[in-house]
């Protein structure tokens, strides 16, 4: 059976391919019947964040990634967390050390400090020089007592090779590769040994991880060999870059996944985008239903080049979804937005309700509303001044607005139907061109050229409102 994991360190806010990385996980989890495992990888103290561990949780809650296992027996399922397994990291470090194939290294930090000045002098490439692995069993007993941390003792002859899932075959030259540290001297393990060690024992059958892992294959590839384990298969996925060709960052937009949700992304949205984001279904298909990704995800369909992620593309995508929701849920989703912005409460949740579908079909992100939709909520309408300043003075603006104010008042069905109605027979009474009436009764309603439907959104107004801002408009159009 398949069993994937996703495996955060809790240094920082997730990154938006680090929660890609996680979706590729489940979606391939999903699609085999097999098993999505999350375990916070938390074995480096000195870079913990306060928070971010739950930043990270909620990311994926928010995409709907539900995970399967953890260490409570039965659910409700929490994370596995490695700093509550260092014995069992311990225990493989100092079998590896009793059989020869790991050493401890006593050498302080100013030691290594002072080789790796020395290297630099002499323009030697930097690293570990292997020192201590050379040390007599005499040498090491007189160390007892003194701190020391555990080293592996990579092959110093021949390559590594192996068959990456996604890239093929990778080989390093072992001894290009350092002796590193697997167990630190506080008695942590480094990433290298707690993420082979748990891989293997929550047997874990494919690692999909970013690219930036690729480097550490050959340190995994032969500690698997001397535990004598058979590793699981190893996917590496294309990270993702801007436009301009450089590792995605803050330049080029939200890059924090919490940022998306703050934006107003939808989660379907931003989980068909992110499917996308370095695999394609192989043909044009862009807008896929989550139904959809997990049928048809394949890791041979992950692409080897870095991906170029599109703020735009994302953006247009989003709108998409909005688009085809439900009105119901698109008010529902768009309500915390306005809350948030402070234009709508309790007491006026009836009137936003009608006017939020208004946007429905143009915003591309719920964030966008509160600026869109704020005329609606406000007593006093700022117009935009250019335009007001084509229409101050008009001859008919006077009998315009007393006109329409008249019949509006007098509509029975406040509808938009009614109200278009109505709203022509001023036009063709007046005899002047639709332009005309329609574009300064907006700047009445709305003190805007641009926005909703005219007559959809007189309708959500209301009478009361639309009548006072035709009344407001007497004293500044004419
Ligand atoms: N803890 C690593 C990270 O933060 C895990 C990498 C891996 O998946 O092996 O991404």
């Amino acid at each position: 059976m398949v069993r994937v994991r996703y495996a955060p360190s809790p240094t920082g806010m997730p990154h938006v391919g680090n929660i890609r990385t996680a979706l590729f996980n489940w979606v391939f989890a999903r699609g085999s019947g097999g098993k999505f495992i999350v375990r916070i990888e938390d074995t480096d103290r000195n870079r913990y964040v306060p928070g971010s561990e739950e930043d990270i949780l909620a990311s994926i809650q928010w995409l709907g990634l539900d995970y399967d296992e953890g260490p409570i027996v039965g659910g409700p399922f929490a994370p596995y967390h490695q700093s509550e397994r260092t014995h069992i990291y311990q225990e493989i470090a100092h079998r590896l050390v009793d059989e020869g194939k790991a050493y401890k290294c006593f050498c302080t930090p100013e030691i290594l400090d002072a080789m790796r000045k020395e290297q630099e002098a002499r323009k030697q490439p930097t690293g570990y020089d292997r020192r201590c692995r050379r040390l007599s069993k005499d040498e090491v007993k007189a160390h007892e007592g003194d701190p020391y941390v555990v080293r592996f003792a990579m092959p110093l002859e021949g390559v590594t090779q192996y068959n990456d899932g996604i890239h093929g075959l990778i080989e390093f030259r072992n001894i290009l590769v350092d002796d590193f540290v697997m167990l630190k001297s506080d008695g942590y393990p480094t990433y290298h040994l707690a993420n082979v060690v748990d891989d293997h024992l929550m047997e874990i059958t494919h690692v999909i991880r970013g690219d930036e892992w690729i480097s550490s294959m050959p340190r995994h590839v032969q500690l698997y060999a001397a535990l004598g384990w058979e590793p699981p298969k190893l996917n590496h996925v294309p990270l993702l870059m801007g436009p301009d060709g450089s590792k995605l960052s803050k330049r080029h937009g939200a890059v924090q996944f919490s940022d998306f949700i703050q934006q107003g992304y939808l989660s379907d949205a931003m989980f068909n985008f992110l499917a996308l984001c370095g695999w394609s279904p192989g043909d044009e298909r862009e807008i896929m239903s989550r139904e959809e990704i997990i049928r048809d995800f394949s890791l041979d369909r992950i692409s080897t080049n870095p991906f170029v992620f599109h703020h735009d593309k994302l953006k247009w995508m989003n709108g998409q979804y909005i688009k085809r929701l439900p009105i119901d849920e698109f008010v529902e989703a768009a309500v915390p937005f306005l809350r948030k912005a402070g234009i709508v409460a309790e007491e006026n949740l009836d009137y936003a309700r009608k006017v939020i579908p208004l946007e429905q079909e143009k915003v591309k992100l719920l964030s966008e509303l509160p600026e869109l939709l704020s005329f609606f909520f406000t007593d006093r309408i700022a117009m935009d001044e250019a335009a007001a300043k084509k229409w101050q003075g008009m001859p008919h603006i006077g009998q315009m607005l007393d006109a329409l104010i008249r019949s509006y008042t007098d509509l029975e069905r406040f509808e938009p139907e009614e109200i278009e109605r109505v709203t022509r027979d001023t036009i063709a009474w007046l005899g002047v061109p639709n332009g005309h009436v329609i574009h300064p009764v907006r700047l009445a309603l709305s003190g805007r050229t641009t926005g909703p439907g005219l007559f959809e959104m007189i309708a959500a107004l209301g009478k009361e409102r639309t009548v006072a801002r035709l009344e407001q408009a007497k004293r500044s159009l004419l």
